[in-house]
């Protein structure tokens, strides 16, 4: 039976990104050698970085001014090194799910943080939209996407600090204004890669205005002089990387992603709100995630929930059990998510009604 991967995370990836990273790891570049043990300063590994690069400022649009750094660490080592670099006087931040808690649990090991608003008393299930930016702020920091909570923001906002994006769950999912941010960042495991790298994409002149000394693996100046090569990069997940932007390129770049993205989560969408045994978590519809889709059984059918996980399970649907603290169940849509998939789990969800 085909099985449909609904993973939040580390999550689904092209086939082409799979296949063509297998081929690397065998036989890299005709060489006779694997990607896993040639030297990352090899004529043959740089040129993997500079096309990653140059595909990134292609596929987004990367304005001049802005530098893409391949890291190791993850998007949590990016909580810590944001606010290493840039936080002098005080930092803002966006409250909309355990990410960005985290990412504010961090900064303050810096220095003095504003939480300008959280949804936290419904249970991140909303985008908080009224809230005042402290003017002496070095940066306001937001969580596009609420990979656990199913809650995304959209829009690019127009901010009179500089903007820090963690997109780690909704990066090339659809276009975004570049030049609204100072930092994008966020781990390859979603829509990218494997993980153990994270894509971070920053804009230089931000960087040289806090006066504490900053060790030089933590120092973005470090990576951006050395080109990602300050030390060994994560050269597996890089390699990966390069395959899905190739793929991206291929198959419409953003914008292309962002059209099968909104019509695979609308059609999922539509069959939650039709569906008696189910209901959305996120009631605004303006704050759903085209990404990660939550829902629950409603009250009355509440009893069927483990009946469902099961039945879905054997109709060959993998990764759909909600995160433990909203419960339910997360259907993630990511870039590499075919349609037949998100119709196949539509079609689970009617036969599943119809035996109730
Ligand atoms: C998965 C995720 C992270 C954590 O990424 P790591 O690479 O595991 O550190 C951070 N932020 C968001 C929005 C995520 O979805």
């Amino acid at each position: 039976m085909k099985k449909h991967n609904f993973y939040a995370g580390p999550s689904i990836l092209p086939a082409y990104t799979i296949e063509n990273t297998a081929k690397g790891i065998l036989d890299f570049d005709g060489m006779g050698l694997s990607v896993m043990e040639v030297s990352h300063r090899s004529k043959e590994f740089i040129a993997v970085m500079e096309e990653s690069r140059s595909l990134i400022r292609e596929l987004l649009d990367v304005p001049k001014g802005y530098h893409v750094l391949f890291l190791g660490g993850g998007a949590s080592l990016q909580f810590c090194m944001i606010p290493y670099n840039m936080l002098q006087t005080k930092a803002a931040y966006l409250n909309t799910g355990s990410w960005a808690s985290k990412a504010l649990k961090e900064a303050k090991f810096f220095g003095e943080t504003v939480e300008v608003a959280s949804s936290k008393d419904k249970n991140f299930s909303y985008i908080p939209r009224d809230y005042n930016l402290p003017s002496d702020a070095d940066y306001f920091h937001i969580t596009t996407n609420n990979t656990i909570y199913g809650t995304e923001i959209r829009e690019d906002m127009d901010v009179p600090m500089p903007l820090i994006a963690d997109m780690s769950s909704d990066v090339f999912s659809r276009p975004v204004d570049v030049s609204k941010y100072s930092i994008i960042y966020g781990g390859a495991q979603k829509n990218l890669a494997p993980s153990g790298v994270a894509l971070v994409i920053i804009r230089e002149d931000i960087l040289g205005k806090v006066d504490r000394p900053i060790p030089s693996i933590l120092d973005y100046r470090t990576h951006i002089e050395k080109e990602s090569m300050f030390n060994t990069p994560p050269v597996v997940p890089v390699y990966a990387a390069l395959q899905t932007l190739r793929w991206l390129k291929q198959n419409g770049g953003v914008a292309g992603m962002e059209k099968k993205n909104i019509e695979k989560a609308t059609i999922l969408y539509d069959e939650i709100d039709r569906n008696k045994l189910f209901q959305p978590t996120i009631q605004n519809e303006e704050d759903r995630s085209m990404m990660n889709i939550c829902f629950v059984v409603n009250e009355e059918y509440k009893e069927l929930e483990g009946d469902f996980l099961q039945f879905a399970t054997s109709h060959g649907m993998i990764g759909i059990k909600g995160h433990r603290s909203v419960g339910g169940f997360r259907a993630s849509t990511y870039n590499a998510l075919p349609k037949e998939s998100v119709e196949a789990l539509v079609e689970t969800m009617r036969e599943f009604e119809n035996k109730c």
